[in-house]
């Protein structure tokens, strides 16, 4: 038979069911629309109400983005100090901080309340966002331009600094019924915070934020599951997800596309290394320890859930099976790492010996960094690259603790077998398990109830909101 050119659908297949705005540059962002092309459409999609509503923040991003009359007008307020009179806009600024999961992850989160308290969302450009990320909106960009007069405190912020808004609470400069209102607040959502901090969970203080122009967040963490807990913001959440789980899946395909140098990464080794095989597996492997691996009690894990899980073959150790047919399947299997060690292992054995299925497994892994060096263009390019080509896989394996795999686990819309946290040195039983959900997990939830003002478990207030796989106090939608 010969092959012929399917048209695409285009409003289901390159624009994602939706998601995406048509009309954005092609050639500035050549993943944007050629996406579609290295994933199965997404059996997930997006509401109809979600879809008005992204559509309805571009154009307030376009009214009211870098440069705009709405813009400098509200810069002139910030630098007067006190608010006055009514704004035309009002902003929350995100701050580049901590690993590329973690700003992913956060930086998805606060988008989700730019949305759900009609903020303009603006970026810290950090070192390399421009580097790894297109623009997201049409014609207005979301870089918080270099200019802007607070930059330099950026780093600086912290828990203490005056205009934190724990900080005001803690020493009474403001409370959710103050009259003067300031131009700004610092919000600190850092896994380090304090109770002070967490009442930006609560009402009573959104109320109150909702007065201020300009909040300025600096947070390392998926803090979603606490937007669905407060009680103002879940109805409007599940409107706009009514399948609960997909909110990371939807908003990380929307605002996260790779740039055209990452792209590259992206598409050439799927290409070479992924593309021919019958079935891709994907397995991350991320261990949080002091020493050096690696360690011979994850590699039995790694073999034992896989195993276990049927995600890969046994292999014959007699050598058996001498011929595998002609029309063997072919399994790919993309591990990364910051180690060699595990895939070089993984890939002899399944060229020493046969695998007791017939199948054939190839190992791949596209770089071994060594260690976390989040400082580096090239270092972070290739981890954004190999979470986007982990999201590209039928199945995954993620290694617990790591936002790098919920980045994956949701982009792919993945519910993946996450290997457990090991202790003392020996391989858990069972070594992994499947994940409840594709959502990211809440590393750092308030553990707090807003109208008792009483410490409270908020893992187990209402039945889409529990306690994580992988960490027994984080927090997940499910
Ligand atoms: P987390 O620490 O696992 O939650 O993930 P983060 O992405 O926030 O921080 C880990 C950082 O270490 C990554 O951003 C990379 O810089 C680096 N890193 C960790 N694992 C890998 C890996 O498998 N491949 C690559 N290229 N980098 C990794």
């Amino acid at each position: 038979g010969g092959c012929f050119f399917q048209p695409a659908d285009n409003f289901n297949d390159k624009l994602l069911g939706g998601l995406l705005a048509s009309g954005l540059d092609e050639a500035a962002c050549v993943s944007r629309y050629t996406s579609f092309l290295y994933r199965k459409i997404s059996p997930h999609k997006p509401s109809s109400y979600l879809i008005s509503r992204l559509r309805s923040y571009e154009d307030l991003h376009k009214r009211c983005g870098p440069n705009t009359l709405s813009y400098n007008k509200a810069l002139e307020q910030l630098k007067s100090g006190n608010k006055r009179g009514s704004t035309d806009c009002n902003y929350i600024v995100w701050i580049s901080f901590s690993g590329l999961g973690n700003r992913i992850l956060s930086l998805a989160s606060t988008f989700l309340y730019a949305l759900l308290t009609n903020r303009v969302l603006l970026v810290d450009q950090g070192k390399d966002m421009v580097d790894l990320f297109c623009e997201p909106f049409p014609d207005k960009s979301w870089l918080l331009p270099r200019n802007f007069p607070l930059i330099d405190q950026f780093d600086k912020f912290h828990q203490n600094s005056p205009y934190c808004h724990g900080n005001m609470l803690k020493n009474n400069v403001i409370n959710s019924s103050a009259k003067s209102i300031p131009s700004y607040l610092y919000l600190h959502l850092v896994h380090d915070y304090g109770d002070h901090d967490k009442l930006f969970f609560c009402d009573g203080d959104q109320s109150f934020l909702e007065k201020v122009p300009w909040l300025i967040m600096k947070t390392d963490n998926y803090f979603v599951p606490s937007l669905v807990l407060i009680p103002s913001f879940e109805k409007e959440l599940f409107k706009l997800f009514p399948e609960k789980e997909t909110i990371f899946h939807h908003i990380g395909r929307y605002l996260f596309h790779p740039s055209n140098q990452v792209w590259g990464l992206i598409t050439r080794y799927y290409r070479i290394y992924l593309a021919k095989a019958d079935e891709r597996i994907g397995i991350q492997i991320r261990i949080f320890d002091t020493r050096r691996g690696p360690f011979k009690h994850v590699m039995d894990q790694i073999l034992a859930c896989t195993l276990k899980e049927k995600l890969l073959p046994a292999v014959d150790m007699q050598d058996s099976v001498v011929n595998p047919s002609e029309n063997a399947k072919l399994k790919a299997v993309l591990v990364t790492s910051l180690l060699s060690g595990y895939s070089e292992d993984l890939s002899n054995m399944y060229w020493e010996h046969p695998t007791m299925t017939g199948e054939v497994i190839g190992v791949f892994q596209p770089s071994h960094e060594e260690f976390q060096q989040t400082e580096k263009e090239m270092h972070n390019r290739k981890a954004w690259a190999e979470m986007y080509l982990l999201s590209l896989t039928d199945a995954l394996v993620t290694s617990a603790w790591s936002t790098f795999g919920y980045v994956a686990q949701g982009l792919g819309g993945l519910r993946p077998w996450i290997l457990y946290k090991t202790e003392n040195d020996t391989t858990p039983d069972p070594p992994c398990g499947r994940a409840m959900s594709m959502e990211p997990c809440f590393h750092a939830p308030p553990f707090y109830d807003c109208k008792a003002k009483k410490g409270i478990d908020t893992g187990i207030l209402v039945p889409h909101v529990r306690h994580c796989e992988d960490i027994s106090w984080g927090l997940k939608v499910v």
